[in-house]
């Protein structure tokens, strides 16, 4: 026995063998007697199913050595005092964050100096500000 219908979207049997649209409820083509099948759906319209791939990679954890790569901006607390460790810690945070993300490993290098040296360069124009008062 072959399939010779087409389920429509309006839920309507669509002969093969005439195009002819009938009732779902329908065994037979109304127009040809072509027997209707629902069969056909399986092979004309396979059934969708988006496969979502479940990330399996793990949460980065940083290692002493990356917490030192991070947190180097906080030799501003050695020259900066108090101002400078409030910005050494705020690059350190920054850098965490980098570091954590998916971001290629070059540009979290790159990243990590920029803020780093970002931070180095607010304490300077504080610095200087406070200075020239
Ligand atoms: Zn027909």
């Amino acid at each position: 026995m072959t399939a010779n219908s087409n389920l429509t979207q309006d839920g309507k049997l669509t002969c093969t063998q005439c195009k002819h649209i009938n009732p779902s409820y329908h065994t037979h083509c109304e127009k040809c007697g072509a027997r209707l099948s629902l069969m056909a759906i399986s092979t004309s319209a396979p059934p969708k199913i988006a496969v979502r791939k479940v990330s399996d990679a793990k949460p980065i954890e940083l290692t002493p050595m990356s917490h030192l790569l991070c947190g180097w901006p906080f030799i501003l607390v050695i020259i900066g005092g108090a101002i400078g460790g409030a910005l050494g810690g705020l690059a350190y945070a920054i850098n965490v964050a980098i570091y954590k993300s998916d971001l290629p490993g070059f540009l979290k290098i790159g990243l990590n100096l920029i803020v780093g040296f970002m931070a180095i360069g607010t304490w300077i124009v504080i610095a200087v500000a406070i200075t020239q008062k």
